[in-house]
């Protein structure tokens, strides 16, 4: 799409109508070879279809803009692609481009084909943009990962292939835009998936394109060489046929150039000059069957002397990718080196197309198997033959990986791609960013739209993470960060701030048990101190007074070693009323404490405290049943009072019985909703026929916000009763 601008003259449409049409009868007449009839003119009709969706629509060349989704197609069905994928290629651009929707494709050509060409429209989406080097290999990563199936990438591959053919006419800065990603991004997918002939030719243009000074010395050079070169590579050719037809052996003879970026790119790579790397001879020996490899194999190292050491059979070893060969050097005529590779015309087929080789490899249940089935297959396939083999993994481990990927791909607002597992969330992402923004991160724009910091990403994404200054990290995300990096930072951070806030209610709890002995903690003499850390075995204060502050250790009983010159003796408790003023309940202490569930105490309610080993102080309503048997347990029973500037929500439970009515949640939750609550639980219990028990767990301000609020209730005509409930 990027490389289509289109514009909308309709003149020169008649003239070419002929031209279009022509190359559609010739598709077809190219597809007879290998597809049914009836899906012969299932293309047909699409071809119809498509023109007409495109009508008007020129390309930059002045061509009418049906012609390059034909020229893609063409290129599918040299490739001897099914029928759908042929389809796909000619409607690839008409979600794009056109009106037309993609309910309109499955109504007129299936699901399958519709998906394909939605596929092909999301990678058209999506923008490389970074500069980096390193980013393309994520880049391709990213493609293949959003591409369920791997048609879509093949028509992807031909898409670029024609526009590259076709580049001549873009503005050159673009151009050469384009020349660089071709050869970055889509001749690596293409040698990936081991479509060679794709690949190269996407690489001379893409060459051609971006480097066209280089290119021209390097055309001139061959150029200037292949005259004295021709002579000698048509002895040689010719010799080597004669000598097949006598020992009766079938065969086409193909002499090889090397491409000129591959000339490049060795002389580059390896340092060679121009002569080292062009004066070599390549023929290719194409040959009925396995058995005859070996004789042409013999037939040629009789003819010329083999170079020692050069002999490679890729037959018996096939290449990781599936490639099969003989290849061996020769000392041709003058000494000159000639390479030599021998297979059949399977094994050619594989060699030049690769994936797409084994797409229609049978023909007969063409329907049994979706196209990421027999993707699978051709994997299974590989690694049979590997393992057989017993060479190197690389490949494989990279189409794997490809194909049923364990990671997405992301891009950050700036253009990079990050690479984080499967099922990562926001906040895996916001931490991978940074610990810092991980542990200040609010909210998440996931393209742009806010989404919950739980969203699982998805490969493709632009991810952008809100922070703010005074956030800290939610002990609930661990139940849904995927990543090592996010939960340790999370679990460390949230650790030191538990200690931070475990020792200042500890240091609060001591110095009141303390003033409850006549005594402050300034008072106690350093030495002291250090005594009883010593005894305690604990490094220092703070360690002392978090494990009070956490529970672990009754401040009562610290205070008590504290004031007393003798350890241990028998000095009364003290009951809880001489201990002075209540420790002050802000409901903005942290973690250290909490607020009990069973009861759900509010500002205004008369509350206590009981410290639990680990979790701090609770604060319970004080006629809770669950605080009972705490009363008479003074060094854990701790009395607590509200502050006056509280200005939390807390959660409040109330139990509503109403009569059976349609709607009464929902009149119910909208009154709720206008005073300003919010509901965070609700529980319905039918206790018959008539009346329902609902209880609501609501956020609420303070006593009186809840009393308004249970006012305006009572006035719900279907509500026959409302209560706050009890612990
Ligand atoms: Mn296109």
């Amino acid at each position: 799409m990027v490389e289509s601008a289109t514009s909308t003259q309709a003149s020169s449409t008649s003239a070419s109508l002929d031209t279009t049409r022509f190359m559609a009868r010739d598709l077809c007449a190219y597809l007879e070879s290998y597809l049914e009839p009836d899906q012969v003119s299932e293309v047909y009709r699409a071809y119809l279809f498509g023109a007409e969706a495109h009508e008007g629509q020129t390309r930059l060349s002045g061509d009418p803009y049906i012609v390059h989704p034909l020229a893609v197609a063409k290129t599918m069905a040299e490739m001897r692609m099914d029928h759908r994928s042929i389809i796909a290629a000619i409607l690839h651009d008409v979600m794009e481009d056109t009106h037309i929707s993609k309910e309109r494709i499955i109504e007129e050509f299936g699901e399958d084909v519709a998906e394909l060409v939605d596929g092909v429209s999301k990678l058209t989406h999506l923008k490389f943009r970074s500069k980096a080097e390193a980013q393309a290999e994520n880049f391709r990563k990213m493609m293949l990962a959003i591409t369920r199936d791997l048609r879509v990438i093949m028509v992807k591959l031909a898409d670029r292939l024609h526009n590259m053919r076709t580049l001549g006419v873009m503005r050159p800065d673009k151009g050469r835009r384009i020349a660089r990603e071709t050869l970055e991004i889509y001749a690596p997918i293409a040698q990936r998936l081991g479509m060679n002939a794709i690949r190269r030719e996407l690489e001379v243009l893409g060459f051609a394109s971006h480097n066209p000074l280089r290119y021209k010395v390097l055309q001139d050079a061959v150029k200037k060489s292949r005259g004295h070169r021709k002579e000698v590579m048509q002895k040689i050719e010719t010799a080597i046929c004669s000598r097949m037809e006598e020992a009766g052996i079938v065969s086409r003879i193909i002499g090889r150039e090397k491409n000129l970026y591959s000339i490049y790119r060795k002389m580059r790579q390896k340092r060679l000059s121009f002569e080292e790397v062009f004066d070599v001879f390549a023929i290719r020996i194409v040959v009925t069957d396995v058995d005859a490899c070996y004789r042409a194999l013999g037939v040629v190292h009789n003819l010329y002397k083999p170079v020692p050491g050069r002999f490679k059979d890729y037959i018996a070893i096939p290449k990781a990718n599936g490639y099969q060969s003989l290849h061996t050097v020769l000392f041709g005529p003058h000494g000159i080196p000639i390479e030599v590779q021998i297979r059949t015309e399977e094994m050619d087929r594989v060699a030049e197309s690769g994936i797409a080789a084994h797409w229609l490899y049978k023909a007969g249940d063409r329907q049994s198997a979706s196209a990421q089935a027999r993707a699978r297959e051709w994997l299974k396939g590989v690694l049979e033959i590997q393992q057989a083999a017993g060479n190197s993994m690389e490949f494989l481990e990279n189409v794997k990986v490809d194909l049923f990927p364990e990671e997405v791909y992301i891009f950050t607002p700036r253009g990079e791609i990050m690479e984080l597992p499967k099922g990562a969330t926001a906040v895996d992402f916001a931490y991978a960013v940074h610990s810092d923004v991980g542990n200040t991160c609010v909210a998440a724009k996931i393209d742009r739209r806010l989404a919950p910091l739980s969203t699982k990403l998805e490969s493709g994404r632009t991810v952008e993470v809100i922070t703010a200054p005074g956030a800290r990290p939610n002990p609930a995300w661990l139940n849904f960060v995927v990543t090592g990096k996010a939960r340790t930072a999370i679990r460390h951070y949230l650790k030191n701030l538990q200690q931070g806030e475990a020792v200042n209610l500890g240091r609060r709890l001591l110095d009141k048990a303390l003033i409850g002995l006549g005594k402050s903690l300034e008072e106690i003499p350093p030495q002291e101190m250090q005594r009883l850390l010593e005894d305690l075995q604990l490094p220092n204060l703070d360690a002392l007074l978090g494990d009070v502050g956490l529970g672990n250790r009754m401040a009562t009983l610290v205070a008590r070693r504290l004031s007393s010159d003798d350890v241990g003796d028998d000095v009364a408790a003290p009951s809880p009323a001489s201990l002075g003023k209540p420790l002050a309940v802000k409901g903005t202490e942290g973690m250290v404490l909490s607020f009990a569930k069973c009861c759900h105490p509010i500002p205004g309610d008369p509350i206590v405290g009981v410290m639990s080993a680990g979790r701090g102080l609770v604060v319970h309503r004080e006629p809770c049943r669950n605080v009972a048997e705490y009363r008479n347990k003074p060094d854990k029973w701790i009395p607590v009072a509200w502050s006056e500037d509280s200005t939390q929500e807390y959660a409040a439970a109330i139990r509503a019985q109403t009569a059976n009515k349609r709607g009464v949640l929902a009149n119910l939750a909208s009154v709720i909703a206008d005073m300003g609550s919010n509901i965070e639980n609700v529980s319905f219990d039918e206790r018959d026929g008539h009346a329902s028990t609902i209880t609501f767990t609501l956020s609420v301000r303070s006593r009186k916000h809840l009393a308004d609020l249970m006012r305006r209730l009572r006035r719900v005509p279907e509500v026959l009763r409302i209560s706050r409930a009890r612990g």
